[in-house]
């Protein structure tokens, strides 16, 4: 992606600073189209540079990203996952998940009969779900060999806002689905009270590797250019929100950002030894801070407000590109 050049309207328009924000030991800039309003990091790091921020740390160093009890709460998490898509789904077919990690989510899948295969950037996470019987394909959908026209179901969950160009992905997405084939997508919503109250701090943030911040609109934006019709979209996510207002809160109150999170994932034997005292003042407050969480994610939900957000779409029959 060019500098300045918005991911949906394609030309250089006249976007507005929306928050710097210091990560990674550098300092990033968001920018929000002042055409559509698509919120996107201005100028974005090179592929290579990129590939740089998803080390070790991001993908934890066991044989799982977190540790044994977040695991079992995550399986959980893809369970209710599968059964919320099964509503807009035929009984069986054929579903591909980009960017689908250590591939729970394809695991759960396959178990109600599908046949499932996955996409990932780097070796440890594909590793993971090779183990688990799951085909990956290394690399971006546009340079893998997917037949055109063969599978029911494609699936981005929280990966839309890592992409370089979301636009060529989900163009890419609409010549392999079959018509009336589902596209199932979750990400960050950048107009949520998550996002306006705590701005830089925002835990969905996650600056650089978050490369696009999108709302309902700029979402249905993106996906109705590729003729895609949205059929559901669910601001409720238990696993997302009510633990982006814990950590975004912790985030704003004490001076070491991430900590749990770094702490939930299973590289936590040599971290617990650096910081045992910070970490005990995190967790005090997090059980102070919890109730109110899961009161605000269930609230807000509600009033679609939420801090991500789980759209559905349909592949429309008979679309023709404009332009
Ligand atoms: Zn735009």
């Amino acid at each position: 992606m060019e500098k300045g050049i918005c991911a949906i309207c394609h030309i250089p328009t006249r976007s507005t600073r929306y928050f710097s924000v210091r990560a990674e030991g550098s300092l990033f800039h968001y920018q929000r189209c002042s055409v559509c309003g698509l919120v996107f990091l201005d100028p974005q790091p090179g592929p290579e540079e990129l590939l740089g921020y998803y080390g070790r740390s991001y993908y934890g160093r066991g044989e799982q990203k977190f540790a044994g009890g977040i695991e079992a709460l995550r399986f959980a998490f893809a369970r209710t996952r599968v059964s919320r898509l099964q509503k807009f789904l035929p009984r069986s077919g054929r579903a591909l998940d980009i960017g689908c990690g250590q591939g729970t989510f394809l695991q759960l899948l396959r178990g109600k009969g599908w046949e499932v295969q996955g996409t990932e950037l780097t070796e440890e996470p594909a590793r993971r779900a090779r183990q688990a019987g799951i085909p990956i394909f290394l690399g971006e959908i546009q340079e893998g060999k997917f037949g055109e026209e063969t599978l029911d179901l494609v699936t981005l969950w929280h990966v839309i806002e890592h992409l370089r160009e979301p636009s060529t992905v989900v163009e890419r997405i609409r010549l392999v689905l079959k018509d009336r084939g589902i596209v199932a997508i979750s990400t960050p919503n950048i107009e949520s009270l998550q996002a306006r109250i705590f701005r830089e701090k925002w835990f969905h943030l996650d600056p650089p590797r978050h490369l696009y911040l999108f709302s309902p609109d700029t979402l249905q934006r993106l996906m109705a250019q590729a003729g895609f019709r949205l059929i559901r979209v669910s601001h409720f996510s238990m696993e997302q929100n009510p633990y982006g207002w814990l950590q975004s809160s912790l985030n704003r109150l004490t001076a070491s950002e991430g900590s749990l999170y770094t702490l939930l994932k299973s590289q936590a034997g040599d971290y617990r030894r650096r910081i045992e005292p910070a970490m005990a003042i995190h967790l005090l407050l997090s059980l102070g801070l919890m109730p109110t969480c899961f009161f605000l994610a269930f609230l807000l939900g509600w009033m679609k407000r939420e801090g991500t957000m789980e759209a559905y779409f349909k592949k429309e029959d008979g679309f023709r590109k404009q332009g």
